[in-house]
């Protein structure tokens, strides 16, 4: 990657920008809370200069007008690109981030590049309809609409998923034909900053992809910009009412994937070893800084105990480590402060009268002393009403609930403010359907837990959010309906 006075530098039109009076960011290895690098943070004029950039280009047409098979192609060199340099980016994010290695090499790289190539092949298929009038002689007139890019889009991230989070958004913008400025979080930019080259490289016209580095100041500043057509964030649901006060200025379009407290539901009749390793799995993966993470499990009360046990029997068997280590299979917190936040988290649940089954503390780990860990933890004994079972911890901790009646559990998966996720565990897909359709979330997965497909639409109800991700509804977000009647 370039550095600029030692710092990495942003992308502005075809320029890469960092140095004089700006502040920097030091960047973190969060397994050994380390120095890895420093990035150059975006001021005020920045901002204006990537807006600016990314206006010029949509207005210039180099990329909105092109066509989408010219777009297509572009959007599948970028995916060839991010597979043949896999090994580097999945290294960045293991550094950047915690996360191990083979999860960024097999998981994360992988997803990135198939999202560029899910939207390369939408690119070409935007059209608008032939419409059938109602109230008007259909010989006298034609009517139909155009799908029309809407225009340039601040995309925001945050520091959990840096690289998929960030294609999530930019891949389904520059296939509507939209001209983007990225803003990644300010802990997590690497693979970002080294996605903007990779761009480049492909062909895509300066301007059209612009990344800004910077925290809350620089989000803000994007969110109020008058010439930002629409904004779409992925953070916590406290920034996510923010920005929408900030685009109220412009009435700018909003897409908001915002936080969640993913309810896991286990029916009587459910395989308890499958579910106990899909709960693992969807509570401890990425150590629990997962916007779906299954942080609440209610599970039927003649089998919690025995699912409980296997749980933390899972929990137990982690290896905790380093994410370059490949025998780690759960790595850090991104972060101290998020350390902190975790273990402040589960010390009020204790006083509260949670009962810690496992875990419950940080680790300290001999060869990685200065590593943000902490230990999988699963709690019991809560009751309605406390904090560890209403607020997301973004943390390995899995709060377990018994239930007795069935139907009840639909109220208790949706007694929250969140309605990002849920899932539900049973060998009877009749009584999953049905508990389906009553679940406020926006993604309901049976008999597994936390995977995604592109093609599947992502994103909340309540305060999870607004707008989906993924699948051909994540088009929808960057496009404008146009309609236009012709008396022939
Ligand atoms: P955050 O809201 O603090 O920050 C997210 C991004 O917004 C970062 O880039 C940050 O720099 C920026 N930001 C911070 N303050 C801002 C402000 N006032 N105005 C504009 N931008 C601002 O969230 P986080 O702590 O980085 O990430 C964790 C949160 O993200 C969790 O709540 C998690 O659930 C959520 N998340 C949601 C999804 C989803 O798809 N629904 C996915 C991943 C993470």
């Amino acid at each position: 990657m370039r550095v600029l006075d030692d710092c990495l530098p942003f992308l502005i039109g075809d320029r890469w920008v960092g140095g004089g009076p700006r502040k920097h960011q030091i960047l973190e290895d969060p397994s050994y809370g380390r120095e890895i690098a420093a990035a150059w943070l975006a001021d005020g004029a920045d901002v204006e200069a990537a807006v600016a950039a990314a206006r010029r280009s949509f207005d210039s047409g180099v990329w909105q007008a092109v066509g989408g098979d010219q777009r297509s192609r572009v959007l599948w060199r970028i995916a060839d690109l991010i597979e043949q340099h896999a090994l580097e980016l999945a290294t960045l994010e293991m550094r950047n981030t915690g996360k191990p290695l083979a999860s960024c090499l097999h998981g994360e790289i992988p997803f990135a590049a198939q999202c560029f190539r899910y939207f390369a092949g939408l690119a070409p298929q935007v059209a608008g309809r032939a419409i059938a009038l109602y109230g008007l002689p259909n010989e006298q007139f034609r009517a139909g609409t155009r799908l029309e890019p809407v225009g340039v889009v601040a995309a925001i991230v945050p520091w959990n998923g840096p690289l998929v989070q960030a294609c999530w958004k930019v891949a389904p913008a520059l296939a509507a034909g939209c001209s983007v400025v990225l803003k990644p979080s300010e802990l997590t930019p690497l693979t970002a900053l080294r996605l903007g080259e990779l761009a480049l490289e492909a062909g895509l016209p300066p301007g059209v992809l612009n990344i800004v580095t910077g925290g809350a100041e620089v989000g803000e500043a994007l969110g109020a910009h008058p010439d930002v057509d629409k904004l779409s964030f992925t953070g916590s649901t406290r920034v996510g009412k923010a920005l929408l006060q900030a685009a109220a200025g412009n009435l700018k379009r909003l897409t908001l994937e915002l936080g969640g407290k993913s309810p896991v539901l286990v029916l009587e009749d459910a395989d308890l070893e499958a579910a106990a390793e899909g709960i693992a799995q969807g509570i401890f993966g990425n150590a629990g800084q997962v916007c779906v993470a299954g942080s609440r499990v209610y599970a039927h009360a003649s089998i919690h105990e025995a699912l409980m046990r296997r749980v933390v029997q899972r929990a137990q068997g982690l290896q905790v480590g380093p994410g370059d280590l490949p025998t780690t299979q759960m790595g850090p917190l991104q972060s101290a402060a998020q350390l902190g936040r975790v273990s402040a988290m589960v010390e009020r649940a204790r006083a509260d009268g949670a009962v810690v089954e496992t875990g419950g503390e940080r680790v300290i780990l001999a060869n990685a002393p200065g590593g943000h860990y902490h230990a999988p933890t699963v709690l019991s004994g809560l009751h309605a009403g406390m904090e560890i079972l209403r607020e997301e911890v973004f943390g390995p901790v899995l709060c377990m609930m018994p239930f007795d009646d069935p139907a009840e559990l639909a109220s208790l998966a949706n007694d929250s403010p969140y309605g990002l996720a849920a899932s539900i565990w049973t060998r009877r897909l009749d009584a999953a359907n049905q508990l389906a359709a009553q679940v406020r979330a926006g993604l309901v997965w049976v008999n597994c837990h936390g995977i995604p497909d592109m093609a599947v639409p992502f994103g909340g109800f309540r305060q999870s959010g607004w707008g989906r991700e993924n699948g051909i509804e994540a088009m929808q977000q960057y496009l404008e309906t146009k309609s236009i009647l012709i008396r022939l």
